[in-house]
């Protein structure tokens, strides 16, 4: 799949050159004029990378570079007016990926954009063929990507409610959670309703992930506290 580079400058000349040599390169290429187009070619596009002119009319580089970063991880080269430690600094700040000091290389610009795209792809690449992330208790494992939990290897049928509570227990095993603790980071602070519904909660994920329910070793009841899990 061709690769989108979006391109936020104002100085037309130079944005016609970048777009010329990136299309070119055999990269799709989609250009703004100020930051606010740019915002919302981004969020249209959802380019493979942006490269962000600092001075821009209206809402400044910077501006758009931490608007971008709060919505998307797409890397970000820099382009700075001139070769000043604090736009580097600043722009590092916001969440630039790099930064090009003006008058700069084309190539220098191409191989930057062409490092960073390469290092996205094995990012991308690793993630995908990449393994487990969860939780291993003996033989309880709480897979968190996929949101599964197998009990000696056989997949446990958890309601959402319950896995969350599973993770959020396990997440802070050794340590007496209360009710109202739980109540409130599993099933939010405007949640209507009596810390009973965690003990019922609690009594299901006994019958599914303890050896003896009535005696429960992993989720263990601590008289006058709450909850605790057993790592
Ligand atoms: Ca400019």
């Amino acid at each position: 799949m061709t690769e989108k580079i979006l391109i936020i400058e104002d100085e037309v000349s130079l944005q016609e050159t970048l777009a010329y040599n990136f299309r070119k390169q055999g990269y799709e290429v989609e250009t703004a004029g100020d930051g606010l187009q740019g915002l919302e070619a981004a969020r249209r596009i959802h380019p493979d990378l942006i490269i962000l002119d600092i001075m821009l009319p209206g809402m400044d580089g910077y501006e758009v570079c931490r608007t971008l970063r709060q919505e998307m991880k797409t890397p970000v080269i820099m382009l700075t007016a001139r070769d000043d430690e604090i736009d580097r600094v600043v722009g590092l700040e916001v969440g630039a990926d790099d930064y090009m000091s003006k008058p700069f290389s084309m190539r220098e610009l191409t191989a930057q954009v062409k490092a960073i795209l390469r290092r996205v792809r094995m990012e991308r690449e690793t993630s995908q063929t990449s393994t487990f992330q969860g939780l291993t208790f003996g033989d309880l494992v709480i897979d968190l990507n996929r949101h599964e939990v197998s009990l000696r290897g056989v997949p446990v049928t958890l309601k959402p409610k319950e896995f969350e509570l599973l993770t959020f227990l396990a997440q802070n095993r050794g340590t007496a959670l209360s009710r109202e603790t739980v109540l409130q980071r599993v099933w939010g602070w405007d949640y209507i309703g009596d810390s009973r519904t965690v003990d019922v909660h609690v009594r299901w994920l006994r019958e599914k992930i303890e050896a003896d329910p009535t005696n429960p070793t992993r989720i263990v009841t601590v008289r006058g506290a709450g909850y605790r899990f057993e790592g």
